[in-house]
């Protein structure tokens, strides 16, 4: 699948790991605005690669729960379990490159690191076994974006990050390497998403580069949180969306986003709220932030 360079391509990458809540819900919403208001396409990707943690049901729940908001992609549903052959493919094309190396280092031994591998394996000449990760040579230097929200971004990759994992040992492909095939194959332009991928840009980027691939604009908006601080997430028991409640959500999504609806949007139907809402959508409210806490009734 190939895009005309001229295009704009969004889309909606959910882990089809529970229910849609309302996090989720404003990356989505805020995707569809950005990438609708410019005409161009928003497509949907169901992330899929870790059977053990998606509950039978929920990647089709979640393509009702959109229908329900009115949000409508563009083209056929992406299931990234449908598209390991490219992902090796990917990784037989960065090992040949001599960009990857085999790691046994263990969970314990990670964890111990603090979050930045030391790059241990690279220089060890460890012969990939059945349960070796699979890791990313990364060069020593600053990768820097501007996000179209939050500004000037930069990462020194070895000391931010250190060397990534591509496989795990598990065998299962890392959503790194997934979600930068999948965008390239996409024809994604516009990458919008939530505040705490924000740091997985620069990983991506360099991923990007090692592939030869086109590089996405990226904008991450500020993440909704529980009154305790925390992500909304499935780990911190965030509400699924309410089938019956899609105008509700939709209404304090854009008052998240600082969107400005006015009042009587509230209670229209979700088609007219987002008809309201392509036109209205201005980036540029969007506040600068990395968390937003919002009220229980939507943590
Ligand atoms: N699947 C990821 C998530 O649900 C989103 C990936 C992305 O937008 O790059 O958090």
């Amino acid at each position: 699948m190939t895009a005309a360079s001229d295009h704009i391509i969004g889309r909606f990458a959910p882990s089809p790991s529970g229910a849609l809540h309302f996090g989720s819900l404003l990356a989505a919403l805020a995707s569809f605005l950005d990438i609708r208001s410019r005409g161009g396409q928003w497509l949907l990707r169901m992330e899929d690669l870790d059977p053990a943690r998606e509950p039978a049901g929920a990647a089709d729940q979640i393509l009702l729960t959109l229908e329900d908001l009115a949000l409508t992609w563009d083209g056929p549903v992406l299931y990234q379990s449908q598209r390991l052959h490219a992902y090796e493919t990917a990784l037989t094309e960065l090992t040949g490159h001599d960009l990857t190396y085999p790691c046994d280092c263990s969970r314990q031994r990670v964890r111990a690191l603090g979050g930045v591998y030391d790059n241990f394996c690279r220089s060890r000449d460890t012969s990939p076994t059945g349960s070796s990760a699979i890791r990313l040579k990364l060069p020593d230097q600053e990768c820097a974006f501007d996000d179209r929200i939050q500004g000037r971004y930069s990462q020194n990759l070895r000391h931010g990050c250190g060397d990534f994992v591509l496989r795990r040992r598990d065998g299962l492909m890392a959503y790194q390497l997934a979600v930068v095939v999948d965008d390239e194959w996409q024809g994604v332009t516009d990458v919008l998403r939530g505040h705490d991928l924000l740091d997985s840009t620069p990983r991506q980027i360099a991923l990007q580069q090692a592939l030869g691939y086109q590089q996405p604009a990226y904008a991450h908006i500020p993440v909704a949180t529980n009154h305790r601080g925390q992500k909304l997430s499935k780990q911190h028991f965030a509400r699924p969306l309410q089938r019956d409640s899609a105008s509700t959500y939709l209404f304090e999504a854009l008052m998240f986003l600082r969107q400005q609806p006015p009042a009587e949007l509230r209670r229209a139907p979700p088609a007219e709220q987002v008809a309201w809402a392509i036109p209205n959508w201005d980036i540029q409210r969007v506040p600068k932030l990395a968390t937003i806490p919002v009220n229980s009734s939507f943590s």
